[in-house]
């Protein structure tokens, strides 16, 4: 396997990158033996431009820009086929995690803008009403222009309406736990706990 433009120097394990990604997944890419069985049974492979094995070795290899500037990690839909099928436990889906959150942390562009969107309005969808409320999330996506023109998915919004499936008003009364959570969640990982 060719991964174009990689230059090492030094220790790659001792980058910032790499100690990044470790601390967020709490995963060793370095027991990856490429043997690819992730790369075959992942279900985007095919529209990524970094196959998840690909992304493991650029990881090790402490190479920070080719991962963060990736589509991979923002096209990964965590359904964790890879995770499941490594022989080696590598939990590659948690990879993918701490990659786009070093990438959003670090400010760097994400190469597909749609999904860092969805990401970020997600996530406060949850923590303002403790779970998703699709139907806020999908105005605020279809107003921020990231979800194709306004009336185009209406059809199906009806009907996922109509089965019940799209609510009008969000959970209340759910959010304060969540917000407990993401508290406890922010305080142990910045070693206050
Ligand atoms: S399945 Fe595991 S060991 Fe094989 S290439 Fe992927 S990460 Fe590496
Ligand atoms: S978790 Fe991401 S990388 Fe892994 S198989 Fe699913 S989509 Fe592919």
């Amino acid at each position: 396997m060719e991964i174009s433009g990689i230059s090492l120097t030094g220790d790659p394990r001792r980058t910032d990158f790499v100690r990044s990604v470790l601390a967020e997944s709490d995963v060793d890419t370095n027991l990856c033996y490429q043997c690819r069985k992730c790369a075959a049974g992942c279900p985007v492979a095919y529209a990524m431009d970094l196959t998840p094995t690909q992304v493991i070795h650029a990881t090790r290899l402490g190479q920070r820009d080719l991962v963060l500037r990736s589509k991979t990690i923002w096209l990964c839909v965590s359904c964790e086929t890879c995770t499941t099928r490594c022989p080696q436990g590598v939990d590659i889906a948690k990879v993918m995690d701490a990659a786009r959150i070093t990438a959003l942390r670090e400010g760097i562009e994400p190469a597909v803008p749609e999904v860092a969107k969805f990401h970020k309005k997600a996530m406060r969808s949850i923590r303002r009403h403790g779970r998703m409320f699709e139907l806020g999330l999908l105005i605020g996506l279809k107003l921020g222009g990231a979800s194709g023109p306004l009336t185009k998915d209406m059809g199906l919004g009806m009907k996922m309406m109509r089965k019940g499936k799209l609510k009008f008003l969000p959970a209340f009364g759910k959010a304060r736990p969540v917000k407990r959570m993401i508290k406890r969640a922010k305080a142990l990982a910045a070693g206050k706990e």
